[in-house]
This record gives C-alpha cells, structure tokens and sequence, in this order.
C-alpha cells in the first residue's frame, strides 16, 4: 500500500516517520514545517509565532526529546502581561496584588462573589461565571478579544476546555501577594538549543522519507480503489491518501464536493496572521518568553523574544521580538502593507514603551493565513459535518487546518502517531 501524504508540516512529516508502508510527502512551498518554520533575516531567526513545546503525554515529550537529542534545550517560561503600562505576571489572576489593592479588590470580590451563573453558550458568559466581572473585564475577555479578533460572545464553550480553571487559594494568595504559579502544564517547556523550532520537524523526518518540495496539489480525484494527486504537471497515483494541508484549500481540489459540505467549510472562520520581526541593536529584549498585551490601542496582542528562546536566534550583542498580530480582511489591518504593519507595530511598541525604536537594526514580516482556526458558535457543526464526509471517503484529515481543530504541535504528533497506528494495521 503506497500513501500519499498532502501536505509537509510537523504532522505530515511525522506521520511519515511512523508509516510502515511506502509513503511521499507532497509539500507546496520549496521546505517543509508549516506553521513550525524558522525564519532569518540579517542573522536574526524567528519562529511563526512564539513556538514552546509542551505536552501532557509523555508518549509525545519522549519522542521530542529522542528526536532532538543533544539539540534539545529545557526552558523556565518567563511570561508577563502587560497591563496599564507595567508588568504582571502571567497569567493574570496569578497576580492580582501587582494591580494594586483597589483593583486587586475588584478582582478578588468579583470572583469570590461567583455571582453570575453557569455558561449556556459562550466564552463571554464563562469568564464571567469562572472569573468574576473584574479578571473578565480587565484581562480576559480584552485578550480573546484581541487575539481572536471576535466577540467573546461568539467564542463556544469548546474553546475553554483547554483554560485551566485557577484554584481559589491561588487566586486569594495571589490578592494578598503571595507568589504562586498557574498553568502549570506549561510553565516548562523544550525547545531545540539551535535552528528554532523548525529543527524539530527535520529532526522528525525520516532519512529514507520521500518528500517532494514546491508541488502545490491542486486536483484529487479516484482512480478505481486508489487515488490521483496532481499539481497540474507530474500526477501521482496513490492507494490512499492523507491531507495534511488546510480544508479550505484542499476542498476545491476534490471532484464533486456535495453543497453542504461546501457550505460547512466555507463557514469554517480562521484568523490570519502577521508576524512582525524587530531586531535592535543592543540586548534589551532577551529576557521573557512573551508578554500578553490586552490593550487595544496596540496593534499586537503577545510579542515574544527570540533570543529567551535560544541565543543562536539574535547575532551576538543584539536581541529581537517578534509581533503577533491576528487580522481578517476588512478589519483595516489587513489591508496594510508590510512596510505600513511594520511602521504601526514599531510605533504601537515604542509609545508604550516595551521597544525603543532609535534602536531598531532590523525588520521583517510573514503573513500567515491560516493562524487560527476560530472556535465560534457553528464551528461544532460545520466540522461535523466535514469530518463526516472526510470518512465516507475514506480519505483521513490530520493537523491543525486540514482537521480544523485548535491544536498544538504535541496533539499534531499525537494524532500523526495514531493515524499511523491505524494505516499501519491494515494490508
Ligand atoms: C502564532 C502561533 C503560535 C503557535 N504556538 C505554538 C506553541 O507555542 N506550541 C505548539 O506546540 N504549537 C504552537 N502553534 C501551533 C503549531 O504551529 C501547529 O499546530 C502545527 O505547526 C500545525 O502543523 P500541521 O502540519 O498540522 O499544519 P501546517 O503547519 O499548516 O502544515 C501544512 C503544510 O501543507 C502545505 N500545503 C498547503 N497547501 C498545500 C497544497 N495545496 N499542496 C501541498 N502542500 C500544501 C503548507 O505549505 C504546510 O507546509 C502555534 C501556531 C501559531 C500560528
């Protein structure tokens, strides 16, 4: 059985590493990684994305740290929110006593009160119920808002499974300023020592793996019990086929998608991205692993210094951020150029003071557009509805977008790992 693997990010590659049967990755652009690619511009390297490899299965943080091996860097996370012009630490209700007492009041009364009642549908209600009204209005809901780029009323419930609820002892002792951790499944975390989060994805691949580079596909269609793949020059034929490259791009390569299927992915909401590298002179910005900024009025929600990552990602004596910024079309930010993006991040970071542009020695950007597939309130049944017709083909969806799922580079290679698994029994 030879498999066709669509698509030559982290899951496609690792779905290689782990197939019995002969398989080729085809992958569009000319390398592969996807989402896990590390960029260079003037010796600065920057992820897409501040990229910290955790997981909660050990399965996943065994296979990292073998692949790896020497190049496997275990990091502290050193996170901030940065709120009314100074810094918390992360996350917010870990922290309450560095608002002050008055706010820090409003936050604890709120959310010992419990006053508003359990969540029907949306993220909105939840942080309300969960928060209290000063952590949801001061942090939680402005963050999702910013980062999500929607309401948090429009944001379902499935999206708050992977927020850990904080115990009430955290959130008093925060109040009273007794130091306490939250999110603790990621307060440490591995990174590769060098070449960014991309060396984990060549680290995956394997020797023998035949991968094609620069073939975009464009058409999928049947062949008897097998399959065609093209990309309008060199067809390949295949008995099955994976895809591992976003649904709203693979759909339109298949013959004869039925009306709601096409309805259900088109209703399917992602979030574009730019991310904006800054690379200053000197060594400023090498100590945090990101700041949260829920404020509005700048243009980026988290900016994440490269150099915390690993040294080898800024040229000695300089330092770097890079800028994460959600946007879709109509919003205004989309429609700028990247000079124009670069200009108004550089700006927002500056007069707030976490940049100092007079020291700025290097910029860059990469659009991104699909970042986030959004979690809304017809998301559910939009994918439902995808995943259902995926399965009367008998065509596997795997990864962040070609499933449509909110996840993270340790669920990709969860889910690789089983689906090969499950190739790997049959004939
Ligand atoms: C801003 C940001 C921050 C993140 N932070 C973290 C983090 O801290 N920790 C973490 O673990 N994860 C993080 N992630 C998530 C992680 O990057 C993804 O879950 C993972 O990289 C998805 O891999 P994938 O292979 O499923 O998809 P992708 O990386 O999207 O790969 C799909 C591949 O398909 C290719 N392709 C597209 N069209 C075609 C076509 N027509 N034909 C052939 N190939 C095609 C693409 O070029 C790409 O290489 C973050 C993501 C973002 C955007």
């Amino acid at each position: 059985m030879r498999v066709g693997i669509l698509g030559g990010g982290i899951t496609g590659i690792a779905l290689q590493r782990f197939l019995r049967h002969p398989s080729e990755v085809l992958e569009a652009a000319p390398s592969i990684g996807g989402l896990c690619r590390t960029y260079w511009k003037d010796g600065f390297g920057y992820d897409l994305g501040g990229h910290i490899l955790f997981s909660k299965n050990e399965r996943i943080n065994q296979l990292v740290d073998d692949v790896l091996g020497d190049n496997l860097n275990r990091c502290r996370r050193a996170n901030k929110i940065f709120y009314k012009g100074r810094f918390l630490k992360y996350p917010f209700e870990n922290d309450l006593a560095a608002l002050g007492p008055e706010e820090a009041y409003e936050c604890l009364i709120g959310y010992l009160k419990h006053s508003h009642p359990p969540p029907r549908t949306n993220l909105r209600e939840w942080a309300y119920h969960v928060f209290g009204s000063g952590i949801a209005e001061k942090y939680f809901i402005p963050y999702n808002e910013k980062i999500w780029n929607i309401s948090a009323d429009q944001l379902s419930l499935e999206f708050v499974e992977r927020i850990p609820k904080p115990p009430m002892e955290d959130v008093v002792k925060s109040a009273l300023g007794i130091p306490t951790e939250g999110y603790l499944h990621q307060l440490y975390f591995r990174y590769p020592r060098t070449g960014g989060t991309e060396s984990l994805v060549h680290a995956l691949r394997r020797p023998d793996g035949e991968v094609t580079t620069g073939y975009r596909v464009t058409a999928i269609r049947r062949t008897g019990a097998g399959w065609e793949v093209t990309d309008g020059n060199t067809p390949r034929t295949f008995d099955r086929i994976v895809v591992a490259f976003p649904i709203h791009d693979a759909l339109p390569c298949f013959e004869s998608v039925p009306d709601d299927v096409q309805r259900a992915v088109a209703g399917l909401r992602y979030n574009s991205m730019r991310i904006v590298l800054v690379g200053v002179h000197d060594t400023s910005l090498m100590d945090f692993s990101a700041v949260y900024i829920p404020d509005p009025s700048v243009v980026t929600h988290r900016i994440c210094a490269m150099g915390f990552f690993s040294p080898t990602l800024v040229p000695a004596g300089k330092s770097s951020i890079i800028a994460e910024i959600t946007t879709n079309p109509g919003d205004g930010v989309h429609e700028l150029s990247d000079e124009e993006v670069t200009r108004r991040t550089v700006a927002d970071l500056h007069r707030v003071g976490l940049v100092d542009k007079a020291k700025v020695v290097t910029t860059d950007v990469t659009r991104l557009k699909y970042g986030y597939p959004v979690q809304d309130l017809v998301y559910t049944r939009h994918r439902a509805t995808l995943h259902a017709w995926a399965a009367s083909l008998g065509v596997p969806l795997c990864g962040r977008f070609a499933e449509f799922d909110y996840i993270n580079t340790d669920e990709c290679l969860r889910r690789a790992m089983a689906l090969a698994d499950r190739l790997n029994a049959e004939a």
